[in-house]
């Protein structure tokens, strides 16, 4: 990856990790070997269909994923450390204070029956051990951080627009000083210039305290508002890892190519959204090979036969077919 972040040390190191979900004595598995860097400051929008696997990537390393899911193999690194990813107990420690996460949909998340600042006070008590008093100052200092005057911090849920509500939510994710955040949708039921807003607040955000961001997403247009780099994810595995201007400007995979057409362009004077042939694979049964050759416009014999790995061509990731030979070439030159 030639991107500026490639000189600092890792902050986060997913290796190979593999995650099933158990229902009904039925395993189905939701990523398979997804291996990843991030660095301190660098944005990454995990992108793809529902069932993709980003949900789960994201959750895996924050610790929150559901009771019946299994690690099957790999591992998480913060900082060159381990983390128990398999120990919920264990996760304690690490979560929000390494990892935090912002959801979507903060009228569910949040607590109706509790004004804002207690709520944001709460973990600076719980997780760094604070007074109560010393917790609502923190409290009210994150309000004015996310652009809410702290007096409002008396409000209840309730009292605040859907993008205020949102702005605390991100408030509560950085109460514990965390390295790294998640972002799970954040903008997902807010109006576009709210949504711009609130992406605007998390780039500001991320430069002022030189966090690492992993953002969530379906939407393809929310990433070049806010990330360095993209990840596409497809049946629960990376097909494309890019910087924004790799991924926008030469997507290599068809998926990719795709997902990018189906963006609506009102400059482009198109009326026809192009849609994705087909449906997204099912985990229990996933189609042999490449799993998206069922959709694929290029697919070949081979792609129906053997999983493509995810090389490295010209600077990025991809697995796909097509690019098999490029990648050998790239191989070949790194070891001349
Ligand atoms: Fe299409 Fe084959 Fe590439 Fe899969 S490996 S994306 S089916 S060309």
């Amino acid at each position: 990856m030639t991107d500026c972040f490639q000189s600092r040390a890792p902050l986060l190191e997913v290796d190979g990790l593999s995650v099933d979900y158990g229902l009904k004595g039925v395993l189905s598995r939701a990523i398979d070997g997804v291996s990843f860097v991030l660095r301190a400051g660098q944005s990454v929008a995990l992108v793809g269909e529902s069932g993709s696997g980003k949900t789960t990537t994201a959750m895996a390393v924050a610790g929150l994923l559901s009771p019946n899911a299994r690690f099957s193999s790999g591992e998480v690194r913060y900082r060159g450390n381990r983390l128990p990813i398999d120990n919920d107990a264990g996760m304690r420690p690490h979560r929000w204070s390494e990892t935090s996460v912002v959801f979507q949909g903060a009228m569910n998340a949040l607590n109706p029956v509790h004004r804002i600042v207690k709520q944001i006070a709460e973990p600076c008590i719980m997780k760094l051990g604070m007074s109560r008093g010393e917790a609502a100052a923190r409290a009210r200092e994150l309000l004015e951080l996310v652009g809410i005057p702290s007096d409002r911090g008396a409000a209840y849920p309730h009292e605040l627009s859907g993008g205020m509500r949102q702005r605390v939510m991100i408030a509560m994710a950085l109460a514990c000083r965390p390295s790294i955040i998640i972002g799970d949708e954040p903008t997902t039921a807010l109006d576009v210039i709210t949504q711009a807003q609130i992406l605007k607040l998390l780039a500001e955000l991320r430069s002022q305290l030189n966090l690492a961001l992993i953002l969530i997403t379906h939407d393809l247009s929310v990433v070049v508002e806010c990330c360095d780099r993209v990840m596409i994810m497809y049946a629960g595995r990376i097909v494309e890892d890019g910087t924004v201007a790799q991924i926008f400007d030469k997507p290599k995979h068809p998926y990719t190519r795709l997902l990018i057409e189906s963006i609506p362009n009102p400059a482009s004077g198109k009326r026809i959204i192009r849609s994705i042939p087909g449906d997204p694979p099912n985990l229990v049964n996933r189609p042999s090979g490449c799993a998206f050759h069922p959709r694929c416009p290029s697919a070949m014999a081979v792609c129906t036969t053997e999983i493509p790995r995810l090389d490295t061509v010209g600077g990025e990731r991809v697995a796909c077919h097509l690019h098999r030979s490029l990648a050998l070439d790239d191989k070949v030159a790194a070891h001349a």
